[in-house]
Parts: structure tokens; C-alpha cells; sequence
């Protein structure tokens, strides 16, 4: 086994568990094992744990506990969303927008429904910092239209996008707007009443809770056809024995999220303004990509014109650095990044890409020594 990398700048990839978050997970990995649709004691005590659970998420979102779905990660969240409200809305129509530069679980069930159940969807571009342009998204909204889903945060250049302004676009033609808030969710103070949003996408393991365990926002009154069926569970929108110790890590994750994000954001902020002054001062001819100010705090995304991202990944691990390309799926294949290549980026520099995504266990130490290691191992990794 090689050793375990010492600086991890690969937070939008997934996080570490929280030890106080495992702590408030193990016993119902242990002693509380109960079904909590069972009827004795050890089975009330999970029923009492996942009511609670439901109740701090509910209350983390500014949402009623019934309109809470949980899920087995995000990208059931996302796929429950687009092709359950698809599905739910096909007697109105067939017709889906989203943006060119969502996270896959978004694109590729938009995909889905279009290749296997013949409905159109719109991709609506974005401008160099990858906003969503507002003006292109209201003009593809027509009367077919059952869904739009727009990302709150980019995973990979960090985009905030305009989501309550889309919000009173869709909600005066009575279109649900589903937003995907992982990478938000946890570092920004996420409200679904003040989005007007209708469903938002959330997964622990992005913020210092468990893999295998998310949640869907679902407003009262929409409707979503279930995508896994079986016992009823979530008030029937998702069948399955509830993950309790996973829910339960979710909502303890959600709640120290909450309870500390004044003093993470600061933090975080701090350390990638550093870090992005690093990188450009290292690498001269670097480029920061997204928005400069409406942005999430802990990603730092550059092209480095020239550099064979994967070369740089490997000599960066190498050195005891963990690092992103972008999103996990284009990492690992020659593929230029869809969202930088949306963003304008001709493929060359959008083959050229580096993430760096920071965490609240980060050091300006760390930082340092992550730019020390890239001056030096950028001029190893120049495409030919
Ligand atoms: C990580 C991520 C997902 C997928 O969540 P999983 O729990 O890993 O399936 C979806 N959307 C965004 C923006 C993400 O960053």
C-alpha cells in the first residue's frame, strides 16, 4: 500500500468523516440494529432516531420533515428528481431544461430520458465564468416544459448560479426548479424557502458525513414517481429498510455544518484565497476559472496552459499531494472537462485542468507546501 497522501486538496471529491459524526453513528451500527417499521424496543429507538434525523435536516433546509426523502447518495437524489418528475409530469409534457455545465448524475438522466422515453431537453449555455444566462433560460421554457434543474454550486470551477432569480422565472409558469446543492450545502446557509427552490439534491459525504447516504428536498404539492420500489418507505417515494446509521450521520454532519460555518468559511476562505494566490504566482501562466466573487469558498479550480492534467495528478500524488482534475468521471480518461468546455475553453485548456478543493482540517502550511510542490512539478508535466 503506498502511503496515504498528507495533503488532501480533494474536498469536492468527498470529505473525511467527522469522528463526532461516526460517534453518533455507531450505535445503530451496533446495539440499535431495530427496523424501524418493526413494532418492539430496539426498533422504536431507530424510529425515534430517524424521526429526529428528518427533523434537522428538514429544519437545516428551512423545510417540513415530510417533504424530506432520504436516499442512498446524491446522485440518487438528482436522478429521483429529474426522472421522477419526468415521469410524474409526462401528461403535460416532454420537455426537460437544464445547463450544459451540471454534475452527471444531473446530465446523464436528462440523457436517459431522452434517449429512452423521447423527451427533449434544452441545455442552456453559460458565459466565460459559467453563470447560466437567465435570458437564454427563460426563453427555452415553453409550455411542455415539466422540469428545470440548475446546480446551486459548480463541483469543479465552484459557480454560484442565480438560482432564486431562475426561481421567480419558473415558479410564474408554475415549472418545478430543482437545484443539485451538494457542494453547497454544509458551507453555505441553504434555505429552500428563500431559493424557491422546489427539490435540492444533498449528499453526506461532501460534508464530513458518510458515503451511501443522501437526501432530496421534495416541496408539498410536487409530484415524483418513485424510482426503487418495495415497502413504502419515505412516505412511498423511496422503498427500503432506512439506512439509520447513515441517515443519522447525515443529520449530525448537517448539524455541526450549521453550528460551525461561520467560523469554516472564514477559515477555508482564508486558506484558498492563499492558495489561489499561491498557484498564480507559481505558475505563471495559470488561469483561475469560474466566477472571481460569486463562487463557493473551497474550490480553487486553474487551467495550466500546456500541462497534461493527468501527469500532474500522478507527480502531485506522488509528492504527497491529492488532487482533482475537475469531476471524478473525467479524471482517469483524456476527456476534456464538459463544463470548461461549456465555459468557452477551447479543448486544449480544458484538457489542462486542476481542482484544488479545500476543508476545515486544511493548513496555510499545507497550502504552502502544496504550491511548493506544484512550482516544481509543473514543468515536469508539459504536453509535447
Ligand atoms: C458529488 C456530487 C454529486 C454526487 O453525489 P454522490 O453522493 O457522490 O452520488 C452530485 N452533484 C454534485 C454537484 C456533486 O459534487
Amino acid at each position: 500500500m503506498p502511503a496515504l497522501p498528507t495533503i488532501y486538496l480533494d474536498h469536492a471529491a468527498t470529505t473525511p468523516l467527522d469522528p463526532r459524526v461516526l460517534d453518533a453513528m455507531l450505535p445503530y451500527l451496533g446495539p440499535r440494529y431495530g427496523n424501524p417499521s418493526s413494532i418492539y424496543a430496539s426498533a422504536r429507538e431507530a424510529r425515534q432516531a430517524l424521526d429526529e434525523a428528518r427533523d434537522t435536516v428538514a429544519a437545516a433546509l428551512g423545510a417540513q420533515a415530510s417533504e424530506i426523502v432520504f436516499t442512498a447518495s446524491g446522485s440518487e437524489a438528482d436522478t429521483t428528481a429529474i426522472v421522477g418528475v419526468a415521469f410524474a409530469g409526462r401528461p403535460r409534457g416532454r420537455h426537460i431544461v437544464t445547463s450544459a455545465v451540471e454534475h452527471h448524475a444531473v446530465l446523464h438522466s436528462c440523457e436517459y430520458l431522452a434517449q429512452e422515453h423521447g423527451f427533449r431537453v434544452t441545455y442552456v449555455p453559460v458565459a466565460r465564468h459559467g453563470t447560466v444566462d437567465l435570458a437564454a433560460l427563460e426563453a427555452a421554457l415553453d409550455d411542455e416544459t415539466v422540469l428545470v434543474s440548475v446546480m446551486l454550486g459548480n463541483n469543479e470551477v465552484g459557480t454560484l448560479q442565480p438560482i432564486a432569480a431562475m426561481a421567480r422565472l419558473t415558479r410564474a409558469r408554475g415549472i418545478p426548479l430543482h437545484t443539485d446543492a451538494v457542494q453547497a450545502v454544509g458551507l453555505l446557509a441553504v434555505d429552500v424557502g428563500a431559493l424557491g427552490v422546489d427539490l435540492l439534491s444533498l449528499a453526506a459525504h461532501k460534508l464530513h458525513g458518510p458515503k451511501g447516504v443522501g437526501a432530496l428536498y421534495v416541496r408539498r404539492g410536487v409530484r415524483i414517481h418513485p424510482l426503487v420500489h418495495g415497502g413504502g418507505q419515505e412516505r412511498g417515494r423511496r422503498a427500503s429498510t432506512e439506512n439509520v446509521a447513515g441517515i443519522v450521520g447525515l443529520a449530525t454532519a448537517l448539524r455541526l455544518a450549521q453550528a460551525e460555518r461561520a467560523a469554516r468559511v472564514a477559515r477555508i476562505g482564508a486558506l484558498r484565497d492563499r492558495l489561489v494566490a499561491g498557484v498564480l504566482a507559481a505558475v505563471p501562466n495559470a488561469l483561475l476559472t469560474g466566477h472571481p466573487t460569486a463562487r463557493l469558498p473551497h474550490i480553487a479550480s486553474f487551467i495550466l496552459p500546456g500541462v497534461e492534467s493527468e501527469t500532474l495528478l500522478l507527480n502531485l500524488d506522488f509528492r504527497g499531494v491529492a488532487a482533482s482534475s475537475g469531476s471524478a468521471c473525467t479524471s482517469g480518461s483524456l476527456e476534456p472537462s464538459h463544463v470548461l468546455l461549456a465555459m468557452g475553453y477551447p479543448p486544449e485548456l480544458a484538457r489542462a485542468s486542476l481542482r484544488l478543493s479545500l476543508g476545515p482540517t486544511n493548513t496555510a502550511e499545507e497550502v504552502d507546501a502544496a504550491v511548493a510542490v506544484l512550482r516544481e512539478v509543473v514543468p515536469l508535466c508539459c504536453a509535447a
